[in-house]
């Protein structure tokens, strides 16, 4: 009876153990804007995705540094880098998280909406956490959480998104990608997402 008891309650202690190192078992989250330098990703007129990119990001960091979290840019400023360098990057940190920050665009300009991808099935849930973070924040087309094999996300071993921050193509979108208030919010959005993925 005590054997049993004791066994138990080394089982109900792992439990409790596994529990808790599940609840915050990444510390890092690496962002990722997306393009930058020559590679100027979406563009319309002087809109180029890899400014709002990086401004978004940006804004991202600040957000997750509030709540705790320790952060890693890929890049700080506007210049080139190489996917396998995000890649490698990310990485060097055990327990990270990645996320890559890009706007969208297409040659239909009546298209808009967010959208955010992942690979590995680790990642599908930080996706979908992160996509309806956004949602709550902006009133914007859901183009959903959904499968891709993007090289960012594909090559990087830890969960590892690509969020989708609306289009340049689209002219309503554009203007309001264009606002502060936009980026901000997507920002706060994305991070709500990242909290409840981490909270499990
Ligand atoms: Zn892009």
């Amino acid at each position: 009876m005590i054997s049993i008891l004791r066994s138990f309650i080394v089982v109900a202690a792992a439990v409790l153990f596994v529990g808790s190192a599940r609840a915050d078992y990444f510390r890092t989250v690496v962002i990722d804007p997306g393009h930058g330098g020559h590679d100027k990703g979406g563009q319309w007129g002087l809109v180029y995705e890899k400014h709002l990119a990086l401004d978004t990001a940006a804004r991202l960091e600040g957000e997750l540094k509030k709540r705790g979290y320790r952060t890693v840019m890929t890049r700080r400023s506007d210049y080139f880098i190489s996917l396998p360098e995000r890649v490698r990057i990310t990485e060097k940190y055990r327990n990270a998280i990645f996320v890559s920050v890009h706007y969208n665009y297409t040659w239909k300009r009546d298209v808009s909406g967010l959208e955010t991808f992942y690979t590995s099935a680790k990642s599908r849930a930080l996706a979908s956490y992160v996509q309806s973070g956004m949602l709550r924040k902006v009133r914007a087309v859901n183009r959903g959480a959904k499968f891709a094999r993007y090289y960012v996300i594909r090559n990087n071993s830890c969960p590892a998104i690509l969020v989708e921050c609306g289009f340049v193509s689209n002219p309503a979108e554009r203007a309001r990608m264009k606002s502060a208030w936009w980026r901000q919010a997507l920002a706060e959005g994305i991070a709500d997402g990242i909290d409840r993925f981490r909270k499990g």
